[in-house]
């Protein structure tokens, strides 16, 4: 056990009261992506007055906080996301949401609280040498914030040799930290198809072009890509969300309209998805003699922790909580996270801090979700020991 980690959560739990009144206000307070004023206005404040650098409009509201101790060569990039959903909040907790139809229903508010946490106790205790670089992106969900801030040169102008991020999860014990080296989260990709035939009466298929029975043949052949293209070791997720066409029993409609939800462990396979998806497609079309327009448009990318980071996170982890609460042969998740751009260019490690396991649970983007206010004081010594750790 390190001699300086207890004196981190000692520390951090003499002001946790603080940082949780802080979780509290960004949760009643939530902003969508690209529009973190009020969030990114208290952060870049607090931060400043505990002496950070604090550069701002790094892909629109996103911020990076600079700070420096000793003279050590290293830099390190810890990052939060600040964005929150547009879900009507129905936790009927205290700190609900003031706005109508936003809430913070990832726990996002809980990133950036614990983020300032650290943030606090490393400016007040410089136990390190190096630079530390804290990351508070704007717009994950969905936007690809993080891509933005790469757009704006968030790694040239603040070089880093390592990053990672946390985020809080459902389903795993409170305050478990959760480690997973290579590919953790999956890419994600969407695809627009319509389908155009020829629309006439239902009593007269033979001088339509239906696109309604082409759609379900589309439908079911797509599964046969996960089921007989991927190789059966690798994952892959092809999932018709929507389908839409027709209006009436006795109108053959004159087109179908589908919108995929697209998902890979894995890049070699995410191209075969997309490849196949568009052959399977186009012969279809064909052999109904009808036309298909595809619109394929690439998410996030797989999500691929870097080995000797991952080790070195687990190892914090081990340091901090001890081996009984730390989880190192989790699954990956089909699920996807932007901080995948970021790891494209720079090693790092994204992990899990769980925020409570059993039956009654709440799944994050569910109007009852709420961040566990318990997992503050864990998750920022978290963060304060890797520092003290990364740049010694
Ligand atoms: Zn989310
Ligand atoms: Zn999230």
């Amino acid at each position: 056990m390190d001699l300086q980690q207890p004196s981190a959560i000692h520390a951090i739990t003499a002001f946790a009261d603080e940082i949780m009144a802080l979780r509290h206000h960004i949760h009643q307070h939530p902003e969508l992506g690209f529009e973190e004023y009020q969030t990114s206005d208290l952060v870049a404040a607090k931060l400043q007055s505990w002496g950070y650098a604090v550069n701002r409009g790094i892909g629109g509201t996103g911020l990076v906080a600079v700070l420096q101790a000793g003279h050590g060569p290293r830099r390190l990039g810890l990052r939060a996301d600040m964005d929150a959903l547009p879900i009507q909040e129905q936790t009927g907790l205290p700190y609900s949401s003031v706005y109508q139809g936003k809430m913070h229903a990832c726990g996002h508010d809980g990133h950036t609280a614990m983020l300032l946490g650290a943030a606090r106790y490393l400016a007040a205790t410089r136990q390190f040498s190096g630079t530390l670089q804290l990351i508070f992106q704007p717009a994950e969900e969905g936007l690809a914030g993080a891509r933005r801030m790469l757009d704006d040169g968030l790694f040239e102008r603040f070089p880093c040799d390592a990053i990672f991020a946390m985020h809080n999860m459902p389903g795993f014990p409170e305050r478990k930290l959760v480690f997973h080296s290579g590919a953790f989260m999956a890419s994600s990709d969407r695809a627009s198809i319509t389908l155009t035939g020829k629309g006439g009466h239902g009593a007269e298929p033979h001088k339509a072009i239906d696109p309604v029975v082409a759609a379900a043949s589309i439908v079911l052949g797509l599964q046969t890509i996960v089921a007989r293209n991927v190789d059966a070791q690798h994952p892959a997720v092809i999932t018709v969300g929507s389908i839409k066409s027709g209006e009436a029993p006795n109108v053959i409609p004159q087109s179908a309209h589908m919108e995929l939800s697209i998902r890979a462990l894995d890049a070699g396979v995410r191209d075969l998805l997309q490849r196949r998806i568009r052959q399977l497609v186009a012969a279809q079309a064909q052999s109904f003699d009808l036309s298909a327009a595809i619109d394929y448009c690439e998410g996030y990318p797989v999500l691929v922790n870097s080995a000797a980071e991952t080790a070195f996170a687990q190892r914090i982890g081990e340091e901090l909580v001890g081996a009984d609460n730390i989880i190192c042969d989790t699954r990956p998740l089909m699920g996807s996270e932007d901080f995948a751009y970021l790891l494209q260019h720079c090693p790092g490690s994204y992990l899990l801090i769980g925020n409570g396991a059993g039956e009654q649970v709440c799944t994050v983007h569910n109007s009852g979700y709420d961040f566990n206010d318990r997992c503050i004081v864990t998750g920022a010594a978290y963060w304060a020991h890797l520092t003290e750790r990364f740049l010694s």
